[in-house]
């Protein structure tokens, strides 16, 4: 149609070129910003032409005719944040507006790590599309729903049979559009699998141009091995490897990443594709049960409750949760807060300490192991465990090939009290680290959230401003952004993020949300249409 009109109007016109002819239009013009490319390269002044969800320009005094234009004068103009860990299955539907994502300036999530996802990819990102969520959505395929879906959570290896039928799953979820393929090795069933049985999926996930990413067996006592391990796997199948939130769990380990960023550096060097992520904070945050003895834990929560009922294993359970808390050099589980739990929800933000207290019971480590137990037989809670130092943390983010991550999901506003990083990561990132801190410059920090994930994971036309790439963009103030999620308060938007733009359409104006919808699913490079 638009051809139409040109060639009817062309000869009235009689190719003279007025002021108003020659100006191009466009949706969406940014002006006057200081420009962060997301390349790492140094800022510099321009403007953002937009047009149909695509950069159509980039560059100085664009001279174009907008709908909407959006004065960015004193603010950084980025490409929007890519989030490479997240866990969004289950919540997509309680917030599509994914506005704790939004208002810290991430436009794309990266799902299904930690080995947990849907099995049936296509029918997920069908799902997704259906939802309409206002971020973009990548998904992973995840190893423990793939042996779990074939195997149930039996501890022992795959027949030839059942290794097929994994393998198989693996390849159609890549086929489907999976990025890659993770996993959650200190999850049941995940945990009772050997290396041989990861390099073989990886291998089906290599095919496709995917990426391992894992949760390691240990972040604490034998990080080193499960390091090794990762570092294997990637050799062996010949597969590009992102080692999730990358940290030292326990304070008998802190300072450790003084090991442990050396043997990724030596890793690289060798030729294996390692990069890692991490997010910026020193409490992890993961379900209650991690804290019980893994072998206690296989079969079903029924099961589970069963077998929490005999005595005799109720004090090897005590015994074992004891003798952890000593090597931490802790006398109580006051380092374990209650995020959420479903069956009593006074729990939610409470320490175990104080719970164990609530109920009235003595204020010793083994009453206190006692109390765990009921949660994880009354069905459990998620935590977060007070357990990292802030050195190792700093230590880790100085690497080059370090993004950030929230390891979160959409948040409900108000319900629960989850860690912070699922509103704070990237703004905390920028506000901390880069402006107060100065650990990382702005540069670095933007390309870590942007062109360095879109690489890993292969998002073709993201994780840049240029020409024709897709018009995912945060305008932010560099000297306003802060994070204000807390852990005692931690429902609360980050600020400083003045307008988010994901696909070209305004999702975040003038620092608030505008409920703008305009996600898409983005398929892995194995995806067959
Ligand atoms: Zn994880």
């Amino acid at each position: 149609m638009k051809w139409l009109i040109l060639v009817l109007f062309l000869p009235v016109t009689g190719f003279s070129q007025s002021d108003t002819a020659g100006k191009q239009g466009c949706d969406l013009l940014i002006k006057n910003g200081r420009i962060i490319d997301g390349t790492g390269n140094s800022w510099y002044y321009g403007d953002v032409a937009i047009k149909s969800g695509r950069i159509l320009k980039i560059g100085r005094r664009l001279s174009f005719s907008a709908e909407k234009i959006i004065d960015a004068r004193g603010l950084i103009i980025a490409p929007g944040f890519i989030d490479v860990h997240t866990h969004l299955e289950g919540d997509e539907h309680k917030d599509p507006k994914a506005t704790n994502f939004i208002m810290d300036g991430v436009t794309t999530c990266i799902t299904g790590n930690c080995g947990s996802s849907h099995t049936d990819i296509g029918n997920y990102l069908h799902f997704i599309d259906s939802l309409r969520l206002s971020i973009n959505v990548a998904t992973l395929i995840g190893h423990n729903d793939v042996r779990e879906k074939v195997m149930g959570r039996v501890n022992r290896d795959p027949t030839a049979q059942e290794m097929e039928q994994m393998k198989a799953i693996v390849d159609k979820g890549m086929r489907d559009g999976a990025v890659g393929f993770s996993t959650g090795l200190i999850y049941i069933p995940g945990t009772y699998s050997k290396t041989p049985e990861i390099v073989e999926l990886a291998r089906v996930a290599a095919q496709y141009n995917g990426v391992y990413t894992t949760h390691m067996r240990d972040e604490g006592d034998s990080v080193i091995e499960a390091i090794e391990e990762a570092l294997t796997v990637a050799r062996e199948a010949n597969i590009p490897v992102e080692i999730s939130h990358f940290k030292l769990s326990g304070q008998q380990n802190w300072g450790r990443s003084k090991e442990t960023v050396p043997m990724i550096e030596a890793a690289r060097k060798k030729g294996i594709e390692v990069t890692i992520d991490q997010y910026p904070y020193t409490a992890s945050s993961t379900t209650i049960s991690t804290l019980i003895p893994e072998e206690i834990l296989a079969g079903s929560q029924d099961s589970v409750r069963l077998r929490l009922q005999n005595p005799e294993i109720r004090t090897y359970v005590v015994d074992a949760m004891i003798k952890r808390l000593k090597k931490r050099k802790l006398k109580h589980f006051s380092y374990a807060v209650v995020a959420s739990c479903d069956f009593d929800t006074s729990y939610n933000g409470k320490s175990i300490e104080q719970i164990n207290r609530m109920l009235g019971r003595k204020h010793k480590a083994k009453y206190e192991a006692q109390t765990v137990i009921d949660i994880v037989s009354r069905g459990g809670a998620s935590a977060v465990f007070h357990g990292m130092s802030e050195d190792d943390i700093t230590r880790i983010m100085k690497c080059p090939f370090n993004m950030f991550a929230s390891d979160a999901s959409i948040r409900e506003f108000n319900v629960g009290v989850p860690h912070p990083r699922g509103y704070g990561t990237n703004a905390r990132v920028l506000a901390k680290y880069v402006r107060d801190e100065h650990l990382i410059s702005l540069e670095e920090a933007i390309r870590r959230m942007t062109s360095l994930p879109a690489q890993k994971f292969q998002l073709h036309d993201r994780g840049l401003l240029a020409d024709g790439f897709a018009a995912d963009i945060v305008i932010f103030d560099e000297n306003q952004v802060q994070d204000l999620s807390t852990y005692s308060h931690p429902h609360a938007y980050s600020k400083g993020f003045m307008y988010v733009i994901v696909n070209g359409v305004l999702t975040v104006d003038r620092g608030q949300p505008t409920g703008a919808r305009a996600g898409t699913t983005l398929r892995g490079l194995g995806w067959s249409h």
